[in-house]
């Protein structure tokens, strides 16, 4: 499948250690899998994937926000 974003790359089907920063602090977003762009770097999810994604991030952001 091509990237839509970039329209150049294909995208890969894998699952791997997703990079988070936020304010400053980095965590990782472990086993993420979804389709990623080897060109740009853009990825695809499902949507139960997106959301798992999403709420790790609010979690980290709360634990930031928190001082922890
Ligand atoms: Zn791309």
């Amino acid at each position: 499948m091509q990237c839509p974003f970039c329209g150049e790359g294909a995208l890969v089907h894998q699952t791997k250690d997703m990079p988070y920063t936020y304010e400053g602090k980095s965590t990782v977003i472990p086993a993420v899998t979804g389709d990623f762009c080897g060109a740009c770097g853009e990825c695809v999810f499902t949507d139960k994937e997106s959301k798992r994604i999403g709420d790790a991030m609010l979690a980290f952001n709360r634990l930031v926000n928190s001082g922890a």
